[in-house]
Order: structure tokens, then C-alpha cells, then sequence
């Protein structure tokens, strides 16, 4: 059986398809950093909606608030009253690694021997499940499920702690995607991976600064963009401003920057990879029409992550755009509910389509992927049962015939509807008229700098080593508890 991707509601990716994998957030010198978080946060909320946390620094103490839920739901009333401060880092969780529960919502926090920590993390580190084995070996008690954790237990190590530069060294040990932030009473720092896979910006604010995972936070905020984070860098933000150094030299095999970033994670508003979404899927949609054309009346896209592919695919073929699909915004996060059954009707009711725009016409549907490929296939039908001569499917990346290990909840290659399978089939698998995916030259040929992208979903090469990948619940010590209750928790942490 296949069932497919579903973008935008928040379902267990086990059932639906891919992803987002995090967004952070850390400020320095901001005034009320935590409502300057909120709205970096609320800006990437897209990026995932399981939880959502803070940390903020008076310069002394470490105040905290974190929980189940949307940032709107997590942080509320007087939120901000109970985190004073001008530096501080955020969070917005999807599980990649660790169940959806309360205890692994970020940030995390430690007290070591010289003070307390807080850290947040976007991405996936595949070398977890060893690291964690060698700390647990020595002792080490951890509080999470999660991968990211590993970070404190390193900062902690007393073989670092005689070191310079502890997390550096802790940082070129780790193997993976992370986009790090990290925060201490009087500083922030904020790391990227030596691969560069997910995206970190930094910007300016006022007399001070900020670093969001997409430049959407920064424009929310208010924020000037200044540059990316590079990889292999760590920054620190402090009174003395912003201080580069570097972890980790550029990897033999070259930079991977996530592709999917472009083609579907990312807000359309935001500039990744020193590259604008908007203009990159457009320009995909262009390519697209012209590689796999399609003799129809109008062009339809899913909403919302085909929307722009879609607009370009009808710029470039002169087919009209029309919407034939029209998203309920308010069927709620379905990834709460206790079981499938309860979970799929939340799938029928989220799109409703449009009989006037589609009666009678051939269509050509265009949507950013199909990964397992159930929501293609019922969307098709619903074209069909609303009138549609014809039903054309257009996709803007190439077939998905691998997972992802790099913090992108991808179903595993048995159930990837692409997987050993020739577009004609999936063409009958799904029901449509015909299918049509965009080359991977064709997507290169929309990148600057193509050859510092990762396209391992769709080639099967990596761009590091994945034999000690451990899967998702894999460090859950009694199985995945997805239903704990959602509450607030609010700290602090004493210097
Ligand atoms: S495998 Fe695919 S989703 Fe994962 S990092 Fe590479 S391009 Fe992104």
C-alpha cells in the first residue's frame, strides 16, 4: 500500500511523508529577547509544530519556558514577565530522533562545573547512538530521548573540559546535520555543520544581533540580514560582538546542502543557501514545463508548498493557473490524535476542491514530491469526481527513492512509492492520465552553486557516512509516547 506526503498539518510522518526537522532561533543584546524569540519562532513555526521552547539570560540566571504544542499554544499571557533578558535562544521541535513528548522539547539545559548551558538544535546527528553508548558506559545519566542532547554530555566531559576550546572539540566530533544555538549567562554562540546542510543566518539588530535557521525569522523580527553562518563555523555573540571560528575544515567530498530546503522545507520569503525560495521554485516550475509538457486547459497546484512550481510551470507554458484546490486552515494538528483512523480523515478534510475551476478541463496538478503516494492518489480522484476530463501530474524534483538521515522524516525506501518503480507505474498507480518528474539536471539547473547540494533522497550518495544511523525512537527507553500531556513548564537556572 502507498500512502503519500502530506505537507502542512503536523501528522506523524510515519503515516504521512516528509518533514521539517527544527528551526532555531538565538538573540544577543536584543531588547525583551523573549518576545524577539516569539516572533523569530512564530516566523518558523512551519519548520515544526510538536513544541516549542526558550531560554533566556538577565546576564546571571538562566529563565526558561518550554512545551507541548504551537509557539502561540506553548507561550502565552504574561510569558515574557517570567524571562527577562536581552540574550537568549528558541526552538520548534518535529521529531526526528525521540518521541513527541514533553521531556524532548528544547532547548536543553545543564549545569556544568563552570556554569550553566542551554542548547537547540536543528538536523540529525548519525553518529548519536555511539556517542551516547560511550557516555553511558562512563555513567552518564541521561534526560531525553533525543540526539541532540549528546552536545551537553560532551560539554560536560572532563576530556574536552581541559581544553581551549571544548566546544570545538566537541563540535568536530559529531557527525551528521545540526544547526546548533547555545546559550550561556553572558553569551551566545551558534554553529553549522562542517556539510553545511541545514541553514543558519545571521543578522543584525540594532546594536545587537540575531541568528534564525531561515531569514523569514529575521524579517519577522525586523532584523538585517548579514550573512550566513558558514559551515564548519562556530560564532559567538557577544559584548564584544560577533566572533567567527571555525571547528571543522570543508569536507573532502565537498558541501550537501539539503535540497529539500529549497524545493519544499523553506518559506517562500526566505533567502537559504544565500538563494531566494520564491525565485528557485518558480524557476523550477519553468524547467519543469519545459522538460515534461502537458497539452491542458489550466494548471492547479496542491497547496500550498506546489503553489509556486506551479506558477512558473504556468508562466512558462501559458496554460492558466487556477486554484482547484482550496486548504481548510483550520483542521488543527492531526498529529495529536490518538489513532490512524482519526488521523486520515483529518488528511480528506484539509484540501477541498473547486468543481468551476476544474469541470470539464483537462488539468495539470503540480505538487513539490510524492513520497509514499496515497494523497496524489486520492487528490486525483477528487479531481476526477469533480469533473475533470484529464488529470496530469507534474513534480517538481526527481522520483524519491531514498530515506533521508540528515533530520528529514522521510518514510524508509519500502515505502517510498518511487522506490523500484518506472514513472509509468506510479502514473497507474496513482490513477492520473500521466506523470512527469523534473530531472535532477533540471533541478541543478535552477541552483546556484549546484554542486554544494545534497540530493541523496534522490541518488542514494550521501554526503557522510550513515552506517551508524540509528531510526527515530531507537533511544526511547520504553517505546515512543506520543500523547503525554501538553503543559507548560517554566524555570530557572541558577549561574
Ligand atoms: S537526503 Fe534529501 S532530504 Fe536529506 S539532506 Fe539530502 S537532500 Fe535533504
Amino acid at each position: 500500500m502507498c500512502i503519500s506526503k502530506d505537507s502542512e498539518d503536523g501528522q506523524d510522518s510515519h503515516q504521512q511523508g516528509p518533514r521539517e526537522a527544527c528551526g532555531v532561533v538565538a538573540v544577543y543584546g536584543v531588547d525583551n529577547a523573549a518576545l524577539t524569540l516569539y516572533n523569530g519562532l512564530f516566523a518558523l513555526q512551519h519548520r515544526g509544530q510538536e513544541g516549542a521552547g526558550m531560554v533566556v539570560s538577565d546576564g546571571k540566571i538562566l529563565h526558561y519556558c518550554k512545551g507541548m504544542g504551537l509557539v502561540s499554544e506553548v507561550f502565552t499571557g504574561d510569558f515574557a514577565e517570567h524571562l527577562p533578558g536581552r540574550i537568549g535562544i528558541g526552538h520548534v521541535r518535529y521529531s526526528t530522533t525521540g518521541a513527541s513528548k514533553t521531556v524532548n522539547v528544547q532547548p536543553f539545559l545543564a549545569e556544568c562545573r563552570d556554569g550553566m548551558w542551554a542548547i537547540a538544535h536543528n538536523g540529525n546527528l548519525v553518529n548519536a547512538g555511539e556517542l551516547r553508548d560511550r557516555y553511558q558506559k562512563q555513567g552518564a545519566i541521561f534526560q531525553t530521548t533525543t540526539d541532540s542532547e549528546i552536545l551537553l554530555h560532551q560539554l560536560a566531559d572532563p576530556t574536552y573540559f581541559g581544553q581551549r576550546d571544548r566546544i570545538r572539540a566537541a563540535l568536530a566530533e559529531l557527525c551528521g546535520s545540526f544547526a546548533f544555538v547555545i546559550a550561556r549567562p553572558h553569551c551566545v554562540y551558534a554553529a553549522r555543520d562542517p556539510w553545511g546542510i541545514r541553514p543558519l543566518s545571521l543578522g543584525r539588530l540594532g546594536k545587537g544581533h540575531v541568528v534564525a535557521s531561515e531569514t523569514c525569522a529575521l524579517q519577522q523580527i525586523g532584523a538585517e540580514y548579514v550573512r550566513d553562518v558558514n559551515p564548519g563555523e562556530l560564532i559567538k555573540l557577544d559584548e564584544n560582538g560577533v566572533k567567527s571560528l571555525r571547528f571543522a575544515d570543508v569536507p573532502v567530498g565537498g558541501y550537501g546542502q539539503c535540497v529539500f530546503e529549497q524545493i519544499y522545507f523553506a518559506r517562500p520569503n526566505s533567502h537559504v543557501f544565500g538563494q531566494s525560495v520564491y525565485a528557485t521554485r518558480t524557476a523550477i516550475g519553468r524547467t519543469l514545463a519545459r522538460e515534461q509538457p502537458c497539452d491542458a486547459d489550466v494548471v492547479v497546484p496542491i497547496p500550498d508548498s506546489g503553489v509556486l512550481a506551479a506558477l512558473g510551470f504556468s508562466h512558462e507554458s501559458g496554460i492558466p493557473f487556477e486554484l482547484g484546490f482550496i486548504r481548510n486552515h483550520y483542521i488543527g494538528r492531526t498529529f495529536i490524535m490518538p489513532s490512524q483512523k482519526s488521523r486520515s480523515s483529518s488528511v480528506d478534510l484539509k484540501l477541498a476542491v473547486v468543481p468551476e475551476a476544474v469541470a470539464g478541463r483537462r488539468v495539470v496538478v503540480v505538487d513539490d514530491s510524492i513520497i509514499r503516494g496515497n494523497t496524489i492518489q486520492k487528490r486525483i480522484g477528487v479531481l476526477r469526481r469533480a469533473g475533470a476530463r484529464e488529470v496530469h501530474v507534474r513534480i517538481a524534483c526527481p522520483p524519491t527513492r531514498h530515506p533521508c538521515y540528515f533530520g528529514i522524516d522521510f518514510p524508509e525506501t519500502n515505502d517510498l512509492v518511487a522506490a523500484g518503480r518506472t514513472e509509468e507505474q506510479i502514473c497507474a498507480l496513482c490513477g492520473a492520465d500521466s506523470v512527469g518528474y523534473l530531472s535532477l539536471d533540471g533541478l541543478k539547473s535552477a541552483l546556484e552553486n549546484s554542486g554544494h547540494y545534497c540530493y541523496g533522497c534522490f541518488t542514494g550518495r550521501y554526503v557522510c557516512g550513515t552506517e551508524h544511523v540509528v531510526c527515530k525512537h531507537a533511544l526511547e527507553r520504553s517505546g515512543p509516547d506520543q500523547l503525554e500531556d501538553r503543559h507548560h513548564r517554566y524555570g530557572v537556572m541558577m549561574q
